[in-house]
């Protein structure tokens, strides 16, 4: 069976890709079953820019197709804030309860009209001769006033889905799947996919 990696340690994403690329019928492995291999740091200004390093830096290293995203949490009363920053929003060692407080106390005083969100993610597929393509998926909310559910993972509990009436943290796996920012940007990947190994 023929594998993809993908070029990441965080277990929620690792879940979420699992989920729909398996689909694909390749062997999809994640960095998680490479622990030698560190995470590849985030130096660009970009989603776009820090998915193709990550994705080019270990498709170069193991010589094999590899896909990385770059996500986060864009909040449209804080400028775009945490956007490229949202895993270390509060600081480095912080962790995702924290990364949630900080924004909820940034907008406590916003009006509920006002406090719109999206999450993005750009993915990017390199391949191991260093060529790259970028896919892209938003997906649209609004922040609540505190953390409500506790499936998924990042700020999932402070986001409202409208369409759905709950938070991402209270939708079932397979509900995010079917509409989460990842899940748009991996279905172009994957029609892509198709076409290029068909
Ligand atoms: P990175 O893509 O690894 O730089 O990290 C993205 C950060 O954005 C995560 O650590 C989360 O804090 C946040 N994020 C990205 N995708 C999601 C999601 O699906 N739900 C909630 N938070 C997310």
């Amino acid at each position: 069976m023929k594998e993809i990696i993908v070029a990441t340690k965080n277990k929620g994403k690792v879940k979420e890709f699992k989920a729909i690329l398996g689909q694909l019928g390749y062997k999809v492995t994640s960095l998680l079953d490479y622990p030698e291999i560190p995470e590849v740091e985030e130096t660009g200004e970009t989603f776009t820019e820090n998915a193709i390093i990550k994705a080019t830096t270990i498709a170069k290293h193991f010589q094999k197709p590899v896909i990385a995203d770059d996500s986060g949490l864009i909040v449209d009363a804080l400028g775009g804030r945490p956007g490229v920053y949202s895993a270390r929003y509060a600081g480095v060692n912080k962790n995702d309860t924290e990364n949630m407080n900080k924004v909820l106390t940034e907008i406590k005083n916003v009006p509920e009209d006002e406090r719109t969100a999206r999450f993005h993610c750009t993915i990017a597929l390199a391949y191991p001769d260093g060529h790259t393509e970028c896919f892209e998926g938003n997906c649209e909310g609004k922040i609540t006033k505190e953390p409500i559910g506790t499936n998924g993972f990042g700020y999932d509990p402070i986001m409202y889905i409208e369409e759905k009436q709950q938070t991402m943290a209270q939708l079932p796996l397979e509900v995010k799947n079917a509409i989460s920012h990842r899940a748009k940007a991996l279905q172009q990947l994957k029609e892509k996919w198709i076409e290029i190994t068909s």
